[in-house]
């Protein structure tokens, strides 16, 4: 099967997804495709009894106008609250309290509440993987993991850049170049239940080599009306790497940490691999492209959330520009 469409964005990450929902409100056909049954892409929730708990993205800051007046919005509805304002360093001296700075936002129902509104009424077909990406005279053909195949003029990738290189042997050198420069490193993160009370701190940050943690979120804290104690702990860059490929074997490693915060013997633990988790080095603009040929993300002009949504947001600007 083939379908026309003016613009088909992949990944309904929340670049994608605040370029598609900018593209939609400006009238023009755009279709997101989207491998996973969620929205949201690493602003990521895992569901528990009665609770949700995010594993990716832990908050997100707003420094750009267009996104201060977005959170606005969200916190009028409910959806978005501000969860600290500075957070515990962890060093070799122990545990140090925060000083007060810029405001840290998460959403009370799981960080992927943002894809859920983004991606409100738009046009997404979930659970479909792009696996290639051809010239198609001076538009685009797309093949789906299920053999079917999409036709646009435009065509705008929202994948962190390494696999958003491996779909592609038609890019041209250039791209290629820009998308091999881009680097990424790796997180194991784990949720874990506890029956102690929550502790003082919501988010401490880990300024320790040597420890195998770079962060820990008390992720209940974030919750109106938590029924246990949960913690997220994210594995430093250099440790997810070492453990990558045998993740189990870094648990007990991860887990002495908060033992060593007062938090023994976890209810239940649950771990999660993330290969490409925080941009190390970006490419130095809002957006990538290549022709009729696009590309958004986090690791567009910077390594975070927010970067992501403006990545977005400055694509769509683009693609409309050049219509
Ligand atoms: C563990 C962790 C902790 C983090 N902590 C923070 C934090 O505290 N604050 C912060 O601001 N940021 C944080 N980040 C970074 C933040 O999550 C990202 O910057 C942001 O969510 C990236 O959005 P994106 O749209 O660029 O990409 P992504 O979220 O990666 O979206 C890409 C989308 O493309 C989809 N996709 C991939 N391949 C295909 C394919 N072949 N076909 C179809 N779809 C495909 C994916 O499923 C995904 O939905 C963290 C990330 C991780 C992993």
């Amino acid at each position: 099967m083939t379908e026309d469409l003016d613009i088909i964005v992949v990944g309904a990450g929340v670049a994608g997804l605040s370029a598609a929902r900018t593209l939609a409100q400006a009238g023009v056909r755009v279709e997101v495709l989207e491998k996973s049954r969620g929205l949201g892409g690493r602003a990521a929730s895992r569901r528990l009894p009665g609770t949700v708990a995010d594993h990716g993205a832990q908050y997100f800051t707003a420094r750009d106008p267009r996104l201060q007046a977005q959170v606005a919005e969200w916190q009028g509805t409910g959806d978005v609250q501000v969860w600290a304002k500075g957070f515990h360093t962890l060093s070799a001296q122990g545990l140090q309290e925060p000083g007060e700075s810029y405001p840290r936002y998460t959403f009370a129902g799981g960080m992927n509440t943002i894809g859920k509104l983004l991606g409100d009424g738009l046009n997404i077909r979930r659970s479909v993987k792009v696996t290639e990406v051809s010239r198609s005279g001076a538009g685009w053909q797309l093949w789906l993991e299920d053999g079917t195949r999409y036709h646009a003029e435009r065509v705008l990738l929202n994948l962190p850049a390494p696999q958003a290189l491996a779909l592609g042997a038609d890019f041209s050198a250039r791209t290629k170049a820009v998308l091999n420069s881009v680097t990424f490193a790796p997180c194991l993160a784990l949720i874990a239940g506890y029956a102690q009370a929550a502790p003082v701190w919501r988010g401490v940050q880990v300024k320790d080599e040597t420890n195998p943690l770079s962060w820990l979120a008390c992720d209940s804290s974030k919750r109106s009306d938590p029924n246990e104690t949960v913690l997220v702990l994210h594995g430093s860059p250099s440790f997810s790497k070492t453990y990558l490929e045998t993740p189990e074997a870094a648990h007990p490693h991860m887990l002495r940490v908060a033992e060593s915060l007062g938090f023994a013997e976890p209810r239940w633990s649950d771990l999660h691999r993330w290969r490409y988790s925080k941009v190390t080095e970006p490419y130095k603009a809002p957006y990538l492209q290549d022709g009729t040929l696009f590309f958004c993300g986090d690791w567009c002009g910077g390594a975070k959330l927010e970067a992501a949504y403006v990545s977005g947001l400055e694509v769509a600007k683009a693609m409309l520009g050049g219509q």
